[in-house]
């Protein structure tokens, strides 16, 4: 239902969390966060409140400069640890907001190429996808943009590709998503309320814009590929 990520020098893990706080009031029902040290991604998720959570938080690393988080409104699969983002295939770790319309057709297709599942969710469709598309040139834009192209339904992604531990993808059809742009750090979450305080310029993606933020650069590009000119929102925020 909420995702949020947070790429630059300070604690990512803790910005990440603060993140998810904010986004409490759209509701849910879970909520996990992956974080990225040395290449390595760590992952933690849990049922219920965020305070379940909370109480798992020192398994992450704190020195992690690179982390995305969500909180889940199930739509496919129950509410379990099991089904709570991220998820993750081969090289790819995923938070999604949305529904995948054709998840049916495209777990029974993995399913017969030997793919296995861990979770019923349609967002470890992504997932699989993401990660068979990758294999083929372990180009992370091209995987995402062949791999969304399979995708029917609605969809905020926040993408972890292997051996780009310093930079996070972002896909948008459908649900929300929007960057925050700070001083040698970047932002992204479901809306302006999880990084408001910190950046002072936001980017409002469109439907049909994927996206790529590093601590120092954040690059957007359409479905087809084209890269796309910033179109940049200041944020005023008095709390
Ligand atoms: N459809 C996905 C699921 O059920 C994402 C739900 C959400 O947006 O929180 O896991």
């Amino acid at each position: 239902c909420g995702i949020v990520g947070y790429v630059g020098p300070r604690n990512a893990v803790q910005l990440v969390f603060d993140g998810l706080k904010k986004l409490e009031y759209r509701g849910y029902d879970s909520a996990g966060i992956a974080a990225i040290k040395n290449g390595q991604v760590y992952l933690e998720k849990e049922k219920g409140k965020l305070v379940n959570l909370g109480a798992k938080l020192d398994q992450l690393p704190s020195e992690s400069q690179l982390a995305v988080g969500h909180t889940r409104w199930a739509t496919h699969g129950g509410p379990s640890q099991v089904n709570a983002h991220p998820h993750q295939s081969e090289g790819v770790t995923i938070v999604h907001n949305g529904i995948i319309e054709n998840y049916d057709t495209l777990k029974s297709e993995l399913k017969a190429q030997g793919v296995e599942f861990n979770s019923d969710t349609d967002t470890e469709v992504i997932a699989h996808v993401l990660s068979q598309e990758y294999a083929k040139d372990s180009s992370p834009q091209k995987a995402l943009l062949r791999g969304i192209a399979r995708l029917n339904g609605a969809y905020a992604l926040g993408v972890l590709f292997s051996g780009q531990a310093d930079t996070i993808f972002l896909a948008k059809e459908g649900s929300p998503l929007v960057i925050g742009v700070g001083q040698d750090e970047n932002y992204f979450g479901s809306d302006i309320t999880t990084f408001a305080e910190v950046a002072k310029q936001a980017i409002f993606l469109n439907d049909g814009e994927c996206a790529s933020i590093s601590a120092k650069e954040v690059r957007l590009w359409d479905f087809s590929g084209a890269e796309l000119k910033h179109h940049y929102t200041s944020i005023n925020w008095t709390p």
